[in-house]
């Protein structure tokens, strides 16, 4: 029996999500990422004795943004803890969280996963402050210190362990990212640190009931390497079980060279941070009525728009998840077509993603180059006026840098699709006349050969003979 099939991992994952605030969470310091070290930081960030923090705006109605739309429950009454732990970078000594009252509780994520839609379940959402940042590269006997980064807001989601695969762990980072982005309250930036990720794994027997000691791998940066870490992770435990040795809980960290976990410290299993509920900043009392004001102001969601593509316009999965890879894509589409009802969505669901996204990305785009152009490309290809390839291969490129009115430059060129039955059957019959050898094969039984004789049409014809014509031309004179 396979290993995969007598083992089972659980997953379950804490992830920091940087806000995209101004100002820090409890003071005014600015937030900019890469300014110079230690140029934002005023006496709160620095922890002067005697400073009083005060609650950032912004980050609450964040908080409340992201809890709506993953259907937690907003607590209305919530409130800040200290966090105890020294470190260096860590100026006062403690970390301004949430913990026994956090601002969201429960809720859920569902994306889509090569195995279909995934939905796991949240156990909470807290508000928080980052650390500094130690640059140890530097100097190779001393530590540096940028405290630019001590207080800017988070948000920390703490999933139920609902994963079972590293591939699940990737969606859904992705499907996080993507949400944050449509709700604007974070640039998901991960090389930046935007999105960073704790995963606690363990494996067990299929069928056992009880959990093994778990290890947690700290800070990941990305979706792939969050993927590549746990399936390393999921076979070294394997492969410990296999051999008889039980899993120690410790935290790792990963190491993207070379695609493996190593051991940073074993972990006692509760640490003692002494939190308390922070004295100096009153506890949170968020009305019915706010929360309201936030629920009202919500913008559309991934999930809404999966769910209209799929449904309303017919369109598969694989596509729609590129389509809304982005609010600005998707918003687009569906524009284009509430605009266009005549273009059957999926022919323009191809064109959007093989043709018009690449295109943008690389800004190739001409300014000039409108949707009713667009429309104008499509509806021939779709009264098939031109063959697609020709529209794809010769039309577009030309399009792309001199938008124009897409007939006259077909007939200018001399590009339109030949339906003319005549024309098309003279040329067929060039072709059987001209391939005697793969006429023979085809009167043995070789019937695929037809595939040659299109080819050799479409040579003839530059592209431009109805593929359909065509083949019921070949059929009849081959007399099927
Ligand atoms: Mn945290």
């Amino acid at each position: 029996m396979g290993l995969t099939k007598k083992y089972e991992a659980i997953i379950g994952l804490e992830v920091h999500i940087q806000l995209q605030t101004r100002s820090k969470a409890f003071c005014g310091d600015s937030t900019l990422f890469g300014s110079t070290p230690n140029s934002q930081t005023s006496t709160i960030s620095l922890a002067h004795p005697g400073t009083l923090p005060r609650p950032n705006k912004k980050q609450i109605e964040y908080a409340i943004i992201l809890g709506l739309a993953l259907n937690c429950e907003i607590n209305q009454q919530s409130y800040f803890d200290r966090k105890h732990y020294f470190y260096a970078d860590l100026p006062k000594g403690f970390q301004t969280t949430q913990n026994s009252q956090p601002i969201c509780k429960g809720g859920e994520v569902t994306f889509e996963t090569d195995q279909g839609l995934k939905t796991i379940r949240l156990h909470h959402i807290h508000m928080e402050e980052d650390a500094g940042k130690s640059l140890h590269e530097i100097d190779p006997t001393f530590t540096y210190i940028d405290l630019n980064r001590a207080g800017i807001p988070l948000l920390e989601m703490v999933t139920e362990p609902d994963f079972r695969t590293a591939n699940e762990v990737y969606h859904f980072i992705n499907e996080l990212r993507r949400l944050v982005r449509y709700l604007d309250i974070s640039d998901g930036n991960m090389e930046e640190g935007s999105l960073r990720c704790d995963c606690n794994i363990s494996v067990r027997l299929q069928g056992q009931e009880t959990l093994n000691a778990r290890c947690e791998v700290k800070n990941i940066n990305s979706a792939r390497f969050a993927r590549k870490a746990i399936e390393f992770e999921i076979g070294r435990q394997m492969g410990l079980m296999e051999d008889g040795h039980e899993i120690k809980q410790e935290t790792r960290e990963f190491n993207p060279d070379q695609g493996i976990t190593t051991a940073l410290r074993s972990k006692e299993d509760a640490h003692d941070y002494r939190y308390f509920p922070e004295p100096d900043i009153l506890p949170l009392h968020i009305s019915e009525g706010y929360i309201t004001g936030v629920r009202n102001a919500m913008p559309s969601l991934p999930a809404f728009y999966r769910q209209l593509l799929i449904n309303q316009y017919g369109l598969a999965p694989d596509d729609v998840e590129i389509i809304i890879d982005t609010q600005a894509r998707v918003e687009n589409f569906r524009m284009f077509l509430d605009r266009n009802e005549k273009i059957p969505p999926k022919l323009a669901a191809n064109f959007f993603i093989n043709k018009w996204f690449p295109s943008e990305e690389a800004e190739e785009i001409s300014k000039g180059l409108d949707f009713k152009i667009i429309a104008q490309f499509l509806q021939l290809i779709e009264d098939k006026k031109i063959t697609t390839s020709i529209a794809y291969q010769k039309i577009w490129p030309i399009l792309i840098k001199q938008p124009q009115d897409v007939l006259e430059l077909c007939q200018k060129l001399n590009l339109m699709q030949t339906s003319d039955t005549d024309t098309i059957e003279s040329m067929a019959q060039q072709v059987l006349d001209e391939n005697p050898r793969q006429l023979g094969q085809y009167i043995n039984g070789k019937k695929g050969i037809i595939t040659f004789f299109m080819g050799q049409l479409m040579k003839i014809s530059e592209g431009k003979a109805n593929p359909e014509i065509a083949r019921e031309t070949f059929e009849k004179l081959l007399g099927k």
